[in-house]
């Protein structure tokens, strides 16, 4: 089936979704407006959660709450009284266009983010992981533009993305201490030259990982072992920026987007950049984790 749109939301930089199953809840960000949005299946009109400035990915918390990422740093969000507070020091003061940006929680409650040069140009960025002590760790640096993130469904491997290699790397993975060994080449979009660039991902249960493509008006089925491509599942959006599995039976899959960096021409003829699309891809996903902290 191709995507639908799911909601009337058009996001500039529509990001970071992730699903509260207790709650059966896709919460989303747009980075550029600085509003969380809250998406019920079924229901086209999304609640703004809350107005948070430079938001770029959100994950439910399992006190009940939302942890996040604003421009340089980890936060709480009470949903009742919609404070914000920082739970981490704050990184990359000193590089003034660094900002963090897409971030995920591994299944033992850690929260892995990155942080990007906001002129996509240079590796100003690093990957972080705040561990459920509160403690944050700078796992990777000299990275560009921090996305993906995803574990393979034995939580031996973590997926990551650093947009501008055009590669999904993949690390070993200890789970019972959040140390990453062993970096390869999952996935080379050079290689088999795909259409646009590597974004966010999604991981299913068969461990096959699915991957946005910012500028490529699609996402792609891989498997990570060999650097196969399954599928494409074409995207009425040119800028197609995460995606995440959803729904009770977690067999739809969400797929966010942008108008962000397209022209007005481009725009009159794509109405739908920016929405918030659902798939049924015929495989479930694995399911968001929550922050424990
Ligand atoms: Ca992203």
């Amino acid at each position: 089936m191709s995507p639908e749109v799911a909601s009337s939301v058009r996001a500039e930089l529509g990001e970071g979704p992730s699903w509260d199953a207790k709650k059966e809840i896709l919460y989303w960000v747009d980075i550029k407006k600085g509003l969380i949005y809250a998406h019920r299946p079924g229901n086209p009109s999304d609640e703004i959660v809350a107005s948070a400035q430079g938001v770029s990915c959100v994950v439910p918390w399992s006190n009940g709450g939302l942890a996040l990422t604003l421009q340089h740093g980890f936060y709480s969000l009470d949903l009742l009284s919609k404070k914000l507070q920082p739970i981490s020091d704050q990184v990359d003061t000193k590089v003034e266009t660094s900002r963090f940006n897409d971030g995920k929680c591994d299944p033992a409650g850690r929260f892995w983010a990155g942080t990007m040069d906001a002129t996509e140009k240079n590796p100003t960025g690093s990957l972080y992981l705040l561990g459920k002590d509160r403690k944050l760790k700078k796992v990777l640096s000299q990275v560009t533009i921090s996305n993906g993130l995803g574990w393979s469904p034995d939580n031996r491997a973590m997926y990551y993305i650093d947009t501008p290699t055009r590669k999904v790397r993949a690390f070993d993975y200890s789970l019972q201490t959040g140390e990453i060994y062993n970096e390869r080449t999952a996935v080379d979009f050079a290689v088999s030259e795909q259409k646009g660039d590597p974004d966010g991902m999604a991981v299913d249960v068969e461990g096959m990982i699915w991957v946005a493509h910012w500028g490529g008006a699609r996402l792609t089925r891989w498997n990570p072992s060999n650097g196969n491509l399954l599928e494409t599942l074409p995207v009425p959006a040119d800028q197609v920026t995460s995606c995440c599995f959803a729904g009770r039976n977690l067999d739809e899959l969400y797929i966010t987007s942008a108008r962000d960096g397209l022209d007005e021409k481009t725009l009159a003829s794509k109405p739908l950049a920016g929405s918030l699309f659902i798939a049924r891809p015929g495989v479930k996903g694995l399911p968001t984790h929550s922050y424990v902290g």
